[in-house]
């Protein structure tokens, strides 16, 4: 059996640092989520946010747009939060309606404030090498191995999914660490070929049970990002059941990447608020 990862209390302790932290500042640091229609899934990633937020002591203003909004009145809202001293962070929160110009609205985002990381700027940025605010969820499964004293150099790290705000961002931080990297996305031919040869593997896909226990060789360790909504129950893209029997490590799903990428957004919220201070 396995040891397997408890997110919930690795995201916890984190929490609690920032929030000793903040006991001793006198203005706090405030983010404003942006969020455009109904989305059920996104209303429950919101809703998590902010109680993080509020818990450790950092201001959350939702900014909700009726979908039929112009998305010149949303730049409009992006760019006077842009300019408010009182906000350090700024989320557009995604998926947004598909009559909307997502880039776009992103790239409104000044990079300062950018604490999911995916203005192009910031994404330009990581693919240097150079220092910048890195999305949360890539920060997450970072976190997590790193707390769990992976080795990564020299590493076979096997990515299931391109998307950008996990595997290609993971991608990056990966080489940066010496691991030797293969991505593979849904038009990837024998799939299991290359998760045989993972020492890690990282599934983001958002397919329900894609990882089987057959696809992974003994020892393996895995980190379950995809999410799944399945009659209001959450899942991820690993067979947990089976797959534990044969990993040395990994993550459940809820439980695992979800809770640290909330943690890592209050990071990422910290590192803006303290650069603003300097
Ligand atoms: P994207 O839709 O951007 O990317 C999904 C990727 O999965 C694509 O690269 C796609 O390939 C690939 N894919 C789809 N089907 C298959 C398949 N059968 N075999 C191999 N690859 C496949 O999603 P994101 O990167 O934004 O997110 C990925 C998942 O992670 C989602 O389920 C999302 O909900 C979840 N997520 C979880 C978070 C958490 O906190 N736990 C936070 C953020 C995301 P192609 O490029 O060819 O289309």
């Amino acid at each position: 059996m396995s040891n397997i990862v408890n997110g919930k209390e690795m995201s916890e302790k984190i929490l609690n640092e920032v929030k000793q932290e903040l006991k001793f500042e006198m203005i706090k640091p405030s983010v404003a989520v942006i969020q455009i229609g109904n989305n059920s899934a996104s209303d429950k990633y919101v809703s998590n946010k902010m109680k993080a937020c509020e818990d450790v002591g950092i201001y959350f203003r939702h900014h909700q747009f009726e979908a039929g909004t112009s998305e010149l009145t949303i730049v409009n809202k992006i760019k006077e939060l842009n300019n408010d001293d009182y906000v350090n962070g700024i989320i557009v929160q995604l998926p947004v309606p598909s009559n909307y110009n997502e880039k776009r609205l992103i790239n409104s985002i000044i990079n300062s404030k950018d604490v999911d990381g995916l203005t192009d700027i910031n994404a330009g940025r990581l693919i240097h090498g150079k220092k910048t605010l890195i999305p949360c969820t890539a920060m997450a499964v970072m976190e997590i191995l790193d707390q769990n004293n992976v080795e990564l150099s020299g590493k076979n790290f096997v990515i299931v999914g391109r998307g950008k705000l996990v595997g290609r961002p993971l991608m990056e931080l990966m080489l940066e660490r010496d691991a030797t990297v293969t991505i593979c996305h849904s038009k990837t031919e024998n799939l299991s070929e290359y998760t045989k040869k993972a020492d890690i593997l990282v599934s983001a896909t958002g397919i329900n049970n894609l990882i089987t226990a057959e696809m992974v060789k003994k020892g393996v360790i895995v980190i379950d990002v995809g999410i799944n909504f399945e009659e209001g129950k959450q899942s991820g893209d690993v067979d947990f059941d089976s797959v534990s029997k044969k990993a040395s490590l990994i993550t459940p799903n809820p439980g695992g990447v979800g809770p640290m990428t909330v943690a890592m957004l209050i990071k990422n919220v910290m590192t803006c608020f303290r650069n603003k201070k300097k």
